[in-house]
């Protein structure tokens, strides 16, 4: 049944196609009567936030009767001071892609260019389209972002240029030579978004923290998120850090109180505590390795990935497959709608976790 709306509401929104997030935990288990199900679909923290930010939830709890600060004064001050530049640099938002969404609202228009890449995050193309922007997709190259494409694609109404680095849901990831000449190249009146989800898994020596190029590019906005690393994805807090111009103008968009106060104290905490952070890095690079390993012996191709999650090529339709995990308790993710229909994204988990994705997957493979 077609919506009986669809006549009046918003021409971009009439042809939008929702975000599919990973099926929660809870309804598989209502589903399927089961109990003890894996998730590994939504790129989370399998160890969970720093038990310095589970304290200062529990300390703030008796407060919850009041708002929370408006501005987030003392978060902003924090995630400021961790990269060096000012408070006015800063927009908190309720998740990053609340940051992503103010960034769509503020500076695309009906008839206005919103560029991505082929297989870019989701929320790029969902938050353009719901303003009426024009979307141009920029094939990509091996599964990745091409620069040299992005190029290419820049027309006089383009104004807003979305480069994920990492890239979510294929892992690959962008040099900083390469990312840097492309971003002089864009005009000072294109807003380009660096989103940096993923930052903190990346090891490679060459991958630039582009916070860094702040002070060069006006026009740069650098996207970061608690809800990877940092371990919470639940509370929904991420940031926008860019010239103060530009973060005056975002803020003008937010809806008050967009961070609640849970939130704003524990992303404090969390961020403090980069002790918790390293250790998350460092049990996702030995479970990504294990994830390699995994479908390497299955005969299995990947994208070679830096993040948090592996995608796997399964050279054949991956819904079949996803359903037949699905029923074995495991939640992954197919990315059809990513334009990869035969890939599998696994999220890296606890050793043990991804030690049973691999031998549900070997036993699905085989039936
Ligand atoms: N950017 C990328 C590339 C992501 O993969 C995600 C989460 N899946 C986000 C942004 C948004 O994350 P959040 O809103 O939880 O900060």
């Amino acid at each position: 049944m077609p919506n009986r709306f669809l006549d009046i509401c918003a021409h971009g929104v009439s042809e939008l196609r929702p975000y599919l997030p990973g099926k929660p935990i809870e309804s598989l288990e209502r589903e399927l009567g089961i109990t003890h199900s894996i998730k590994l679909a939504s790129n989370e923290n399998p160890l969970g936030p720093s038990p310095q930010a589970t304290a200062a939830i529990a300390a703030a709890l008796g407060q919850v009767a009041r708002y929370p600060d408006g501005g987030g004064y003392q978060l902003r001050q924090a995630i400021a001071a961790y990269h060096g530049v000012s408070a006015a640099c800063v927009t908190l938002g309720n998740g990053s892609n609340d940051v992503l969404d103010m960034i769509a609202r503020v500076f695309l228009t009906p008839g206005m260019e919103s560029l991505f890449s082929e297989h870019a995050f989701a929320v790029y193309a969902i938050c353009s389209q719901a303003v009426g922007a024009v979307l141009r997709i920029a094939p990509a190259r091996d599964y990745g972002h091409d620069v040299q494409a992005f190029a290419d694609a820049i027309t006089s109404r383009t104004r807003v240029i979305w480069i994920a680095n990492p890239n979510n849901p294929t892992g690959g990831w962008l040099a900083r030579d390469e990312l840097r000449r492309f971003v002089e190249l864009v005009s000072e009146k294109i807003i380009v978004v660096i989103d940096e989800a993923y930052f903190e898994y990346v090891a490679e020596a060459d991958y630039p923290d582009s916070t860094r190029w702040l002070h060069d590019f006006p026009n740069l906005i650098v996207t970061r998120t608690f809800s990877k690393a940092y371990g919470l994805a639940g509370l929904r807090v991420g940031y926008g850090l860019s010239h103060p111009d530009v973060a005056e103008l975002l803020n003008r968009v937010r809806q008050p109180f967009n961070l609640n106060l849970l939130a704003q104290k524990a992303a404090i905490a969390a961020l403090a505590d980069q002790a918790h952070v390293r250790a998350a890095v460092d049990l996702n690079r030995a479970g990504l390795q294990q994830l390699v390993d995994g479908v390497s012996a299955l005969g299995l191709g990947y994208v070679p990935s830096v993040g948090n999650f592996l995608t796997v090529d399964l050279g054949r339709p991956a819904d079949a497959i996803d359903h037949a995990l699905l029923r074995r308790g495991i939640i992954t993710r197919p990315i059809a709608a990513y334009g990869l229909p035969n890939h599998l994204r696994i999220s890296v988990g606890l050793p043990e976790e991804n030690g049973l994705c691999l031998s549900a997957l070997r036993d699905v493979l085989a039936t």
